[in-house]
């Protein structure tokens, strides 16, 4: 048995341009056969648990959608995208879908310093890292509030910034997993002293330095995920869907050396015990 730990499947339609045209596949559209088609699809392949994320405020009237589904655990937030909207709006909406059910986790949430800050000038870039800094600690303090972990997505150039904020924030009180995790090994020992798990997708196996981070993350503080609907380049192109956590436990278990069938065990059981379900 399989979990995804990490896949957006009410998700919002990708932007064209983003989209390299001629990979292989269509390209998803989140209607609701194709939606009940991916999750089937995993189910089919043993993947019977997924984190659902909905982390774009437009995508929220599809939260309770996602609550009527089997099998997903229901992470909601407002990522860092959005962190030039109206922040206590963002927030007051956020809280009203917490109402209507209490989800396991508040995600994603964190700090990207790359994506959206193309042609940018440097007085913009500084509002546009100040404004998701602040995104990132109100729902920290929303987290602590109601007692729930933290889904933190840490672009590149975030490292530092991520800690310092978690530390202020005291967001070990609720812990939380570091997703699609990318960057230096150092951090690991850090975040994991202070309650967060690190989860890994699937082309970041394929990384020198991340096979490091991941033969130092210890087996009780990992998590695999697929961040679906994600395109990748590599051969073949094509979009990653939560059916293909298979390939990533298979990918990381192997790194490890653990049997697949030990290391899937413990996976389910640190997102049992980081989720609380
Ligand atoms: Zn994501």
């Amino acid at each position: 048995m399989y979990i995804d730990c990490h896949a957006h499947v009410f998700f919002s339609p990708f932007p064209t341009e983003s989209v390299d045209m001629d990979l292989i596949g269509k390209m998803p559209t989140p209607t609701i056969d194709f939606i009940n088609e991916m999750i089937s699809n995993a189910k089919k392949k043993g993947v019977n648990y997924i984190i659902g994320v909905i982390s774009n405020p437009k995508d929220f009237p599809r939260y309770q959608e996602q609550l009527e589904r089997e099998n997903i655990i229901h992470v909601i937030g407002i990522s860092r995208n959005n962190a030039l909207n109206d922040l206590s709006k963002m927030i007051s909406l956020l809280k009203k879908e917490i109402e209507r059910e209490k989800p396991h986790g508040i995600g994603e949430i964190g700090l990207d310093y790359s994506y959206g800050f193309e042609g940018l000038k440097e007085n913009e870039k500084n509002v546009f890292k100040k404004r998701q800094q602040a995104l990132f600690k109100s729902q920290i303090t929303l987290a602590r509030e109601i007692d729930i972990p933290i889904v933190v997505h840490a672009g590149y150039g975030t490292d530092r910034d991520i800690v310092e904020i978690i530390k202020q924030g005291k967001a070990q009180d609720v812990g939380g997993q570091i997703h699609g995790y990318m960057s230096k090994k150092e951090l690991v020992s850090e975040l994991i002293d202070m309650g967060f798990y690190f989860s890994f997708g699937y082309i970041h196996p394929k990384e020198e330095e991340l096979q490091r981070v991941i033969e130092i993350t210890p087996m009780e503080y990992l998590l695999t995920e697929t961040d679906s609907p994600y395109h990748i380049m590599d051969s073949p192109k094509k979009f990653i869907l939560p059916e293909d956590v298979v390939l990533v436990a298979e990918e990381i278990a192997r790194l490890k050396g653990i049997k697949l069938e030990d290391f899937n065990k413990q996976i389910i059981r640190n997102a049992r015990t980081l989720f609380r379900f």
